[in-house]
């Protein structure tokens, strides 16, 4: 497929902006061509009024006809082969096996969306029948449902170039609940963009959805960001990123004549508690196992373990070394982005010269420019507790391990913690009921509790949470991933009194979609 460097406002394509930039191959620092047009005020402008006439015909479309559109996506993405393994690969220096995978990860995500489409009680009907004798005042009928918000504007994230990305997670759950997308694809990977919006445009023609559906513009300032964020028909927003721009994202969407919400998933260090009873019968498993989860990705993923803590002195001493053994034969890898790399180079520079942190083993050393040497270090529970900079996300393969003497010590810590994605509890059967107090007060600050088992790796599928507390997210009552990432972007509806005939599908008397729905307080079909 010819890659053109254009945006897509709905199904034209438009270069009229006079900034230019390119995709850098990471492995080689070569730019690849061509050149991508950065999207002009005037673009973003026309994309998103395209997204707002589209909504108003988009919305109404019968969740069948959405639901073939989201597997026609799917199939569209899988029609492109081995050309856009092949750029992605190019644009992000991730193994072709991991963006073969990530892709499965993006398709499976489209058809997951569409198969609750599909069974239909996602929409949350309640019906309280009126009863118009009642007395003194009559009964009204009520029926309740969610519906889509509007016109979405979302950003692609750098980490993962497919799954969360043009056709990603935040794309896939805003067109399942029946809002339109405009996408700010992410600098680092515009050209797999392009082909994926493509993909998006031949599944809205195939599928006959309104133009304007879906609009991808490209940009390398904060200007093609903020002016999705701004533009008054915009209703809510889907970031993956940074804390500095998610949290700019957000204030920026709050100071708006109309504030819209943002669902900003900005990032965490998952905090990992290993307790003596499992750190005593096996150890060497836990480090193994940590070692791996720590450079996964050359720890690119807001799910990396970024935070270790342990109880007891000897015990977390043999945990270290055999953990630091682990961590000195892995090898250095290529960081997604020249920025990403100097990020990681810098924040773990700073950690590194914090009061009370000590190195305690590094991987093998980078032997090309652009590759993350994964980092381990240590400091006691003490000087953790009174330092907020050690709670700071280090986006790359870094952990830091954070020794307790005691129970308390683990609690204090535990108390401590601001929000994150996840927090995870190595124990044993018999530790699980001695440290409850722990998984109570974890409860309050993650979105995802894991007993025996490392935070990387993130199921896509309808029981998933993956959100948490802030700073860990600007909103902590959803997820970014998993099917009921789509009640982000609806809101419910009361209709009252209202005659059969006007009422929406899924509201109606009889039922005529069968799905679950409240009836007079019981779940019926
Ligand atoms: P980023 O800097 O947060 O950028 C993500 C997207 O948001 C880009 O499209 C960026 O556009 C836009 N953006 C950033 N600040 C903005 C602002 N103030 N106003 C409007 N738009 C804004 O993330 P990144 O480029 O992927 O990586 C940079 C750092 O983010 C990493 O080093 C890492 O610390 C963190 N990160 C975290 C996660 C996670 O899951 N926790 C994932 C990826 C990255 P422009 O670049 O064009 O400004």
């Amino acid at each position: 497929m010819k890659i053109t460097g254009q945006n897509f406002l709905g199904s034209q394509r438009s270069g009229k902006g006079d900034r230019r930039f390119s995709a850098i191959n990471p492995e080689t620092s070569t730019k690849l061509s061509p050149d991508f047009l950065e999207a002009s005020e005037e673009e973003v402008h026309t994309a998103i009024v395209k997204a707002h006439e589209a909504f108003k015909e988009y919305r109404q479309i019968d969740g069948l006809r959405r639901a073939e559109f989201l597997e026609c996506i799917a199939d569209e993405i899988e029609n492109l082969g081995g050309d856009l393994i092949q750029r992605c690969c190019a644009e992000t220096g991730l193994p072709e096996a991991r963006i073969t995978g990530e892709r499965a990860r993006t398709t499976n995500q489209l058809r997951l969306f569409s198969s609750v489409l599909r069974e239909g009680s996602w929409v949350q009907a309640r019906i309280d029948t009126g009863d118009p004798s009642r007395t003194p005042i009559p009964k009204p009928d009520l029926r309740n449902m969610q519906i889509a918000l509007g016109p979405v504007g979302i950003f692609g994230a750098s980490n993962f170039p497919l799954a969360f990305s043009v056709a990603g997670g935040d794309t896939a759950s805003a067109l399942a609940a029946g809002c339109t997308v405009v996408i700010k694809a992410h600098w680092a990977h515009p050209g797999t963009s392009e082909m994926i919006g493509s993909a998006i445009l031949k599944a809205i023609q195939e599928c006959a959805m309104p133009d304007g559906t879906f609009s991808m513009v490209h940009g390398k300032s904060v200007d093609v960001g903020m002016a999705i964020v701004n533009h008054p028909n915009i209703k809510a927003i889907g970031f993956t990123g940074s804390f500095a721009g998610g949290k700019a994202i957000f204030d920026a969407a709050a100071r708006r004549t109309e504030p819209i919400p943002v669902y900003a998933e900005m990032g965490s260090v998952n905090p990992v508690f290993i307790l003596p009873g499992a750190m005593r019968s096996r150890g060497n498993e836990i480090a193994s196992g940590l070692a791996s989860s720590i450079s996964l990705g050359v720890g690119q993923f807001c799910t990396n373990p970024g935070v270790v803590i342990t109880e007891g002195t000897e015990l977390s001493e043999n945990f270290y070394g055999e953990l630091a053994n682990n961590i000195a034969g892995i090898e250095a890898g290529i960081m997604l982005t020249d920025a990403i790399h100097k990020a990681y180079d810098e924040k773990r520079n700073k950690l590194m010269h914090e009061p009370g942190v000590k190195e305690l083993a590094r991987g093998r050393s980078s032997v090309k420019s652009g590759e993350g040497e994964v980092a381990l270090f240590q400091v006691n529970s003490v000087e953790f507790l009174e330092n907020n900079h050690l709670e700071e996300e280090v986006f790359g393969p870094s952990s830091l391990m954070v020794s307790g003497n005691t129970k308390e010590d683990l609690l204090s810590v535990a108390s401590k913690i601001g929000g994150h994605l996840t927090a995870s509890v190595f124990a044993e059967e018999d530790e699980l009921e001695d440290y409850r107090d722990l998984i109570l007060l974890l409860e309050q600050k993650v979105g995802r509790l894991i007993i025996n088992g490392f935070p990387t790796g993130v199921e896509v599928s309808h029981a998933m949470n993956h959100g948490g507390p802030f700073p860990a997210t600007t909103n902590d009552r959803t997820t970014s991933v998993g099917t009921t990432a789509m009640y982000r972007f609806t809101r419910p509806v009361c209709y009252q009194n209202f005659p059969d005939r006007l009422l929406p599908e899924e509201l109606k008397e009889k039922n005529p979609r069968n799905i679950w729905r409240l009836l007079d307080g019981e779940w019926t079909r």
